[in-house]
């Protein structure tokens, strides 16, 4: 099957009859639970468009949340798929072994920052690798305590809803949550209270001081920390903090894990956003765009950390799937041959003036920010800070009916975030981004 023509068409208006008639099935037979960004079907993607079932091409500034960075039917990926599936589909690496488990392994090995000795553990989600890696963390320290930050995201499940911060929708209603989770300020440059450039020093002595005289160094497993915070508002850490943060950890035996399921392989304009400041994690945590849109993670790090936990401690059922694995070493083969590192930069340059020009002083774009293909806005009421999520609610909203998909995150829920496929032709970029601040200007 060919790729989708790689254009804008609006065929319908968005979202079309069909969709529309799915949609009252969908209310009919799903939970109310599951929420959708754009209520459309889709029929076929690729590249950086998405078809829905009504015919309309879409451009996706989304990767299905940062995942299809080779696209969603790179045939590089899609044809291991379908080979390994012809031969095994499954066959739980616990019981037998296969190729595909060692050789993603081996790649996340050779590719995660530090010259070590490292190792790998795989397995299927994004927050059951965050959990891995505290178990692990709780091992080899003998301790209880997790740090997480201010604003930060690490998913769904009991542990990692604790290590979330914000409450509505992700938490509302799931406690009681796993104890030991402490929470330090996230160093947020744009709403720090003494200003960005107070912001990593301050939040560093913040945590310092939290970690020594409320739980104690010697309780601390883990401090966890996004790179570049993502459902929390796309936040880049001020330049050190990281930094800062890493070797305190180091230096108190307490393990440093980055949490790179969204920021990782390629995204930011690096293989990994740590390595923009120079930070060397002990645990690094996968998943996302790692695998081309099949489930799979993985958390990597320091061999004598990875291997605290016996045999038998560590996996699941379904961890590193072997048609997953497969997957996972087309998109690494491609993320690596097509230089989607430098793709990422090339976009960043391109995308970010754009936006640029949209912050005044009296203009409803408060900040934009970001790294590579990882680029956000934050929306403001003009002439201050507070945060307008109906204004960003209102762009994107007004993206979707002209078939570009954008998507909203931020504590506030009013930041918009650019995650386009590495691979989108610059053309289609292009156009998707003068849709998008044809869309602010005009709501603003
Ligand atoms: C998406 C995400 C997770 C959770 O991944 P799932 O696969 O949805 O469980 C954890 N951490 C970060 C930083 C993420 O962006």
């Amino acid at each position: 099957m060919s790729m989708p023509e790689q254009r804008r068409i609006l065929a319908t208006a968005i979202p079309g009859p069909r969709s529309l008639a799915r949609q009252a099935q969908r209310k009919a037979e799903l939970a109310d639970g599951l929420g959708t960004t754009m209520p459309v079907f889709i029929d076929r993607a690729g590249g950086g468009v998405l078809v829905d079932v009504d015919g309309n091409h879409i451009i996706d500034l989304a990767s299905g949340i940062a995942v299809t960075s080779v696209g969603a039917a790179h045939p590089a990926v899609t044809k291991r798929i379908a080979d390994q599936a012809e031969r095994f589909t499954h066959t739980c690496f616990l019981v037998t072994e296969y190729d595909g488990f060692v050789d993603v392994a081996a790649a996340l090995n050779r590719l995660t920052p530090g010259d070590h000795a490292k190792k790998t553990a795989l397995f299927s989600t994004g927050a059951e690798a965050v959990e891995n890696a505290i178990k692990i963390a709780r091992t080899a320290t003998g301790r209880p305590a997790v740090v997480a930050l201010g604003h930060a995201y690490h998913g769904r499940t009991n542990l990692t809803m604790a290590m979330t911060s914000k409450n509505v929708p992700y938490k509302q209603g799931f406690g009681p949550f796993a104890p030991e989770v402490y929470r330090v300020p996230s160093p947020y440059p744009y709403r720090w209270p003494s200003g960005p450039e107070r912001a990593a020093e301050e939040a560093f002595a913040t945590l310092k001081d939290i970690v020594t005289t409320q739980i104690g160094i010697t309780n601390v497993a883990a401090i966890v920390a996004e790179p570049i915070q993502g459902e929390g508002g796309f936040i880049v850490p001020p330049p050190g903090y990281l930094k800062a943060v890493q070797e305190f950890a180091n230096e108190n035996g307490i393990v440093f894990v980055a949490d790179e399921i969204q920021t990782g392989l390629a995204r930011t304009g690096a293989m990994f956003a740590c390595e923009h400041e120079g930070v060397v994690p002990d645990l690094i945590t996968t998943a996302k765009a790692l695998a081309g849109g099949m489930p799979l993670a993985a958390v990597t790090g320091r061999a004598e950390i990875m291997d605290a936990v016996a045999a038998g401690g560590l996996g699941g059922t379904y961890s590193g799937n072997p048609v997953a694995c497969a997957a996972a070493l087309g998109a690494l083969e491609v993320i690596e041959t097509e230089n989607l590192v430098a793709r990422a930069r090339e976009i960043e340059e391109r995308v970010l003036p754009q936006l640029e020009e949209l912050v005044t002083p009296i203009s409803v774009v408060g900040e934009v920010r970001g790294r590579g293909a990882m680029l956000a806005m934050e929306f403001v009421k003009p002439g201050t800070s507070d945060p307008a999520p109906e204004v960003a609610k209102a762009v994107v909203e007004r993206c979707h009916q002209q078939g570009v998909l954008t998507l909203l995150c931020g504590t506030y829920g009013n930041v918009i975030r650019l995650l386009p496929p590495l691979v989108i032709p610059f053309d289609l970029l292009d156009e998707a981004v003068d849709v998008l601040v044809d869309a602010v200007r005009s709501v603003g």
